[in-house]
């Protein structure tokens, strides 16, 4: 298995991890500063990776319609982006 990763999958202030088609995609906007792409972030990189881990460790997560399910999975991308900043020097 393999994670693709889709650096300007279009134009919006977001990025997702999208199950189908095993990718992670970033999307980019501009900003006053000019244009930003969400791909150049490795908080939103980590975040979006810590989704995928998680779906591929605990694949019925992803299916739950529990609002505490979903904040798990947010709970584990934002730790993966934290772990992952303390990480790096
Ligand atoms: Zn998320």
């Amino acid at each position: 298995n393999r994670l693709l990763l889709v650096p300007t999958a279009g134009y919006g202030e977001n990025a997702y991890y999208d199950r189908m088609s095993k990718s992670l995609q970033f999307y980019w906007f501009v900003a006053d500063a000019g244009r930003v792409n969400t791909c150049e972030s490795s908080d939103i990189v980590n975040h979006e990776f810590g989704h995928a881990v998680l779906d591929g460790l605990r694949p019925y997560y992803f299916e739950s319609i529990l609002n505490e399910t979903g904040a798990f999975h947010e709970f584990m991308g934002d730790l993966t982006a934290l772990l992952m900043a303390f990480r790096n020097n």
